[in-house]
Parts: structure tokens; sequence; C-alpha cells
């Protein structure tokens, strides 16, 4: 018996259990409060001289309250002093500072502790990430940085591991496995801490993962609670591990076929948020999986909780509540963005609510502590629904957007990159305003259909080769047309916009708001900004030679406030949409972390030329049935990295431009050999045979000439 078993080891547990007081049949063992280094109580204080956890304090708002940089001196802010990063991909992390010392990751979950000041490395920590684990990460080998608490680091890593570093010389004190098993899934999320648990989550939803999210004690790494997002097999009670069995059989009636086989997705990849308020634990969750429900039969069901935002007992893991934002999920419509509280006064009323504004386009405001809906606003243009329902908060979805009912292609807006996905958002005391940055990336989704699982890669049941944009230049130019980004000012009481800034394409920074009348953010025109809270206006800018995607924070030390912000482009959108539809071409990535300050004097090194690339391959000698069957196998196995139409973003190579496509043996030694393992290009194998190598080999010569014939014609 599930329950019986759960039963008895907790019961042990409280038995042993040091905080007498806090333990009662059922309930885990609490874990020892930190009591000097960093404390709850400094963490709930939020955002002051220090910023001592991801969102700035427990609400998640990034609203600092320093002064010293403002609307009226922000023109006189300069380079204090920057850090090359040793990792060419994309920089997702906001720093955290304690104690004079600023802590930041970079891409491959590596960690560097700097003195705030002068930029001095006190010391760095690598944890060995296999190249390889790339593979099974869909969104490129970002991390979103460290955890502070007590004298301890914590860094979640991008292949599965929870590690505690002394924030003193960076050495590790314990190291766990955070996931459920290494094959399918990774973590680039920033682990939390409350009450002396650490909470992480992870990503996977693309491949075969079952989502959850996890408390560990931050002394020892023992796992306190796991809370699963989505019901296991029937055939073993849904839910082994824990309090949560009858949470687990509501769901379950909310799937159909044989969705756990799969995993069903629901992961839980960025946002968690403690309130102190209630003790709850408030996460977002991702895609149900696969995107395609008839991949599963998984019918029109809501599979919960999928794309929600749940809560549970802090202590316990227990269920409270969620709410779905979108219900039979097939549009990778994560609700993994940042979760923010805050106390609003709403309809006369003052409430204590949770903001969210998921990829789905809506903004939500439902109540902390019970889920209550109480409104919702499109913040973006979106098709996928026709409305949404006032008292529920329930979408009429748009019957075209069932695109494995239609059998059609459905150009949804947004797409799987979302208006607004883990760019974090922040809320200004002054101004009431929330400062979200938006995306208008639309996708087209079609049904694969004969799609089965296989052993290796994606596994979202999508024809992603017939959607694929055509070498066409008035095709390319209307997709780039419609592709673009924006700030946007949002006031959640009124629900409506107050001032947007459009920006020149999609997939910039998280934001900052500060008590100075200024909002920072980076953007991925190689900018980092300030702008007036109240107005947008553009105060100040500062060219910082590369695409700016994470968020920007601020601290004051001796006398002077610092900005700092880690500079460095990719991710999800640099290697999916490639550079198809990017209005200036490829974005560079040149990884490193910027800190200014008022009179800061400091210089970058001259921006290093551009190798300028030609189009040269082979001859095209191959058949329409091998360019056909190419098309889907890229579209299935390496557009997720190389790039939609085998355009590349620039972070991985552009296979157009690859020497081996010149060669049947060199492309069968890297896709089948794995010849180039050590860079992350894994042997495919176990889905791929010599055929369908070939035919990916025949398709990338066919695009390529086809795009050295546009060049040539764009030419004349
Ligand atoms: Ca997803």
């Amino acid at each position: 018996m599930v329950l019986g078993k759960w039963f008895v080891a907790s019961a042990a547990v409280a038995m042993i259990a040091t905080f007498s007081g806090c333990s009662k049949p059922g309930t885990p063992e609490a874990p020892s409060l930190a009591t000097t280094g960093v404390t709850d109580a400094m963490i709930n204080a939020g955002v002051g001289n220090e910023w001592l956890t991801y969102g700035g304090g427990y609400d998640e708002q990034r609203d600092s309250p320093l002064t010293q940089i403002s609307d009226k001196n922000v023109a006189g802010l300069g380079l204090a002093w920057f850090a090359d990063l040793d990792t060419a991909r994309g920089q997702e992390a906001t720093p955290l500072m304690h104690d004079g010392v600023l802590y930041v990751t970079s891409a491959w979950s590596k960690v560097f502790a700097y003195d705030a000041k002068t930029g001095a490395l006190k010391w760095s920590y690598d944890p060995q990430v296999p190249r390889e684990t790339v593979v099974r990460a869909c969104c490129d080998a970002v991390n979103r940085g460290v955890a502070l608490y007590g004298d301890k680091v914590f860094i979640a890593t991008l292949d599965g591991r929870l590690v505690a570093l002394n924030q003193s010389d960076g050495k590790v004190v314990w190291s766990k496995l955070a996931v459920p098993d290494q094959e399918s899934y990774t973590i680039t999320g920033a682990p939390r801490v409350a009450k002396g648990l650490v909470l992480i989550g992870s990503g996977g939803a693309e491949y075969k993962a079952r989502g959850s999210i996890s408390a560990f004690d931050w002394m020892t790494g023992r796992k306190v609670w796991t809370f699963h997002t989505v019901p296991g097999n029937p055939a073993d009670g849904f839910d082994q591990e824990g309090p949560n069995a009858k949470a687990m059989e509501d769901a379950a009636k909310t799937w159909g076929g044989d969705w756990w086989k799969l995993g069903g997705g629901g992961t839980v990849w960025d946002s968690i948020t403690y309130d102190p308020q209630t003790n709850l634990v408030l996460f977002g969750t991702g895609n149900a999986e696969p995107w395609n429900p008839n991949a599963v039969d998984r019918g029109v069901g809501d599979a919960l909780y999928t794309a929600s935002v749940v809560a549970v007992d802090a202590d316990t893991g227990t269920y409270r509540w969620h709410f779905q934002e979108t219900p039979e999920d097939r549009w990778d419509f994560d609700s993994d963005a940042q979760i923010m509280l805050a106390d609003l006064e709403i309809g006369g009323k003052k409430r204590h609510v949770a903001l969210h504004a998921p990829k789905n386009g809506y903004f939500y405001v439902l109540d902390a502590k019970t889920g209550e809906f109480l409104n919702a606003k499109p913040f973006a243009t979106q098709n996928w629904t026709t409305g949404i329902d006032p008292k529920t908060g329930k979408p009429t979805i748009n019957p075209e957007a069932r695109y494995e009912k239609t059998g059609k292609a459905f150009i949804s807006l947004p797409g799987a990159m979302g208006a607004h996905t883990w760019q974090p958002m922040s809320m200004s005391d002054k101004t009431g305003l929330v400062y979200i940055p938006t995306n208008q990336v639309a996708q087209a989704y079609l049904a694969q259909s004969d799609w089965k699982p296989s052993a290796i890669g994606y596994q979202i049941g999508l024809d992603a080769g017939k959607t694929a944009i055509p070498a066409d230049k008035a095709a390319r130019a209307a997709a780039r047309a419609m592709t673009t980004g924006a700030l946007l000012a949002w006031d959640p009481v009124k629900q409506a916009k107050v001032w947007s800034v459009e920006l020149k394409g999609p997939w910039n920074g998280g934001t900052l708001a500060t008590a100075g009348n200024l909002v920072f953010q980076g953007n991925a025109a190689s900018q980092f900004v300030a702008y007036s809270a109240d107005k947008g206006a553009k105060l100040w800018s500062f060219p910082s030679q590369t695409g700016i995607v994470a968020a920007p924070m601020t601290y004051f030390i001796d006398g002077k406030q610092y900005v700092a912000v880690l500079a460095g482009w990719g991710g999800a959108y640099d290697l999916v949409a490639g550079a198809v539809v990017n209005k200036s071409g490829i974005t560079r990535n040149i990884s490193r972390l910027l800190v200014f300050k008022l009179g800061g004097t400091a210089k970058l090194p001259p921006i290093p030329p551009m190798a300028k690339q030609v189009l040269d391959p082979p001859p095209f000698v191959g058949t329409a049935e091998q360019v056909a069957l190419g098309s889907d196998l890229y579209g299935r196995y390496c557009v997720v990295c190389h790039g939609d139409a085998a355009i590349s973003g620039g972070l991985v190579p552009d296979l157009r431009h690859s020497g081996a496509i010149a060669s049947a043996d060199a492309i069968k030694a890297i896709v089948l050999g794995g010849a180039l393992k050590h860079n992350g290009m894994v042997s495919f194998k176990d889905g791929l045979t010599p055929d369908d190598a070939e035919a990916i080999r025949q398709y990338l010569i066919k695009r390529a000439n086809e795009d050295k014939a546009l060049e040539t014609t764009s030419m004349k």
C-alpha cells in the first residue's frame, strides 16, 4: 500500500525529529534554520543593500529601494568593472550579492564568486557537466543562478545535481541527485531556500519527463519532500512518494490514453515562490507531454497539473490549490514564468495576490492563499482562445488551435517562445507597474500523423519539417515583419498597458525596477538600457557588444550603488528560430559580467570582427525522396539546436556551412558514430539509420544550395 508505506516512513522520522514541536505523524522532519550568514528574515526583508535570492526577495518583485542612481543622474552611469566568462553559450543568471561578494553562474552550471566592488575573482566552481547532457536540454546549456542560505551557496546543475558549496571558498559540502533519473531531465533554474529547505524542480517536458519539485535539507542534502505535477502509472497508485494520492487521483481523471508512458511533462523549470504569509510554495508547471495529444491518445482532457500555478504546503509538499492557465495544452504553453507576490487593492478590497504573465499571453491575478481566480487580460496578441470566462478564468479554445483534430497547421500567436517566458519581469512600488519583456513570435503547429516515440531526442509529435520557413524571400520577409518584442509597463490593478517600448526583435532581457524611477533592461540588439519607470523614456544606454537575455540586479557597498547584468545571447529562441526571422541577422554571443556605477570609467576591449561566411555547398545530386525524408528527420532531431530551415542563430554550427556535408562518411561518423560527442553532438544511432543520416545530408545540401541562390539573387 502506497499510503501505508508513506505513513510508516514518516512516523519513524517523526520519532527522531529534533523539532518536536513541529512534528506530527505524516509530517517530515523539519530542517534546522540558519542563524548566521543568510537567514530567512534577511531574505524576507527583500532587496536592500544586498540581493540575496534570485527574485530579489520572497515576493520575486525585483524592486530595489536604492536611489543613488536615479532618472536625474543615470546619464553618468559608466562601467565599474567587467569579467569575461569562459562559456560561449546563453547567459541567463541573475547575480546575488552578500557580504561584499557577487555570486554568479554561467552556462554549464559554473559558479563564480567576485569581490563585488573590484571584480577580483575569489573562487570558481565547475561541476564538470558532461557536454552530451545538452542533447536532452531543449533550450541551451543555460543556468539562472544560485541560492544563498546560512554559510552556503546552492547550485543546481544541467545534469540534475543539487550541490552545496561553502560561501568562503567554493568547496563542495554535499552533492545530491535532484531529478528522478539522469536520462531525460535537466536543470536550468535557480534554487530557492525557505525555512532551511532548498527547493528545486527540473526541465525536460519536451523529452520523457514527469514534472516534480523537491525540497532538500540545506545542511545535509536529505530530501524532505517531492510533489509530482502529473499522476504516475495508475497501476502503481499514481503517487508513491507522498501525501498527495488524492491530488494525483483527481488529476488522473483529466488524462486519457497511456499518458504516463512518456511522463506527462509539467516540469517545474523556473518559477518557485515561497510565501511567508501563507507558508505555501507556489510554482509554475510546464507543457503537457508530448505537445501533440494524439501522440499518446491523451484526448482533450485538461491534463492536470500541467501549464498551471500550483501551491503546496512548504513543510510537507502537500497539495493545497492549483489554477490551470492553459487546459489541454498542446502548444508548449509552459506556466513556468516567475510568480510574483503583491498586496493590491482590487475591487475596493486589499488582496494578497499572485501575479503571473505566462507564455499563453494572459496576465493573471490570483488570490495567493486560495488560488481563487480574480481576473485576467491578454497582455499580447493571442489567437489560441476566443476569450476567457471572467468568473472561472477558463479559456474558450479556438477550435482551429486544436491542430491534431483539424489535421491542418495552426499558425499560433503566441508560439512556444511565449508572449513572455522565463526572462524575469519586475514591479515598482513607486509606480505600481509591472515591467514585462514580451515577445511576438508566431509558430506553426502541425501534428505528425504517424508519430512514434523514439529512444533519443525531442518527443513532441509535431511535423516541424513541413512547417519550416521556405527558402522564399517574401515568406521570410513576412515572418521577419511580424516577429518582434517589447518592454511593456502593465498596470496589474487596471489590467491595462500604461506604456511600451517597441524593440528590434523578441527575446530581450529580464527587467529590474529601482526607486530611482528607473527600469533597466538589456536587449537582443546588444544594448543595456535605463528607462524612466513612470513614462518609459530612454535615459541611458550602453553598447554591450552582445545580446542580453538575463535580468539585471543592483547592490550598495561603501557608499556606492552598483548595477550588474550578465551579457551573452543564447537560449531557446537563438537555437530553434535561428537567424531566419532576426531583423538584424545573427546576434553575437560574448559572455561577460558587466557591473556599472555612477562615474565608472572601465572600457570593454574592442569588439572582435565577425567572420564572414559565404555559402559554398557541394552540388545537390540527391533525390526528392531523400530530401523529403531528410526534412522530416531534421525537423524531428536537429531543428531544436541547429535552427529552423537549417539556419543557425550562431551559437551552434550552421550546417549549411559545414564541410562535413560534402562527405557521406563524415556525416555518418558524426550523426551515428558520435565523433563530436565532446562538443555535445552525441550519436543519434538510437533514432536514425545510415540511410536516414544520408537523407539529412542531402536535405542540408539542398537547403544550402537554395540559400546560395537566394543570396546571389539578392546581390543583383
Ligand atoms: Ca516546454
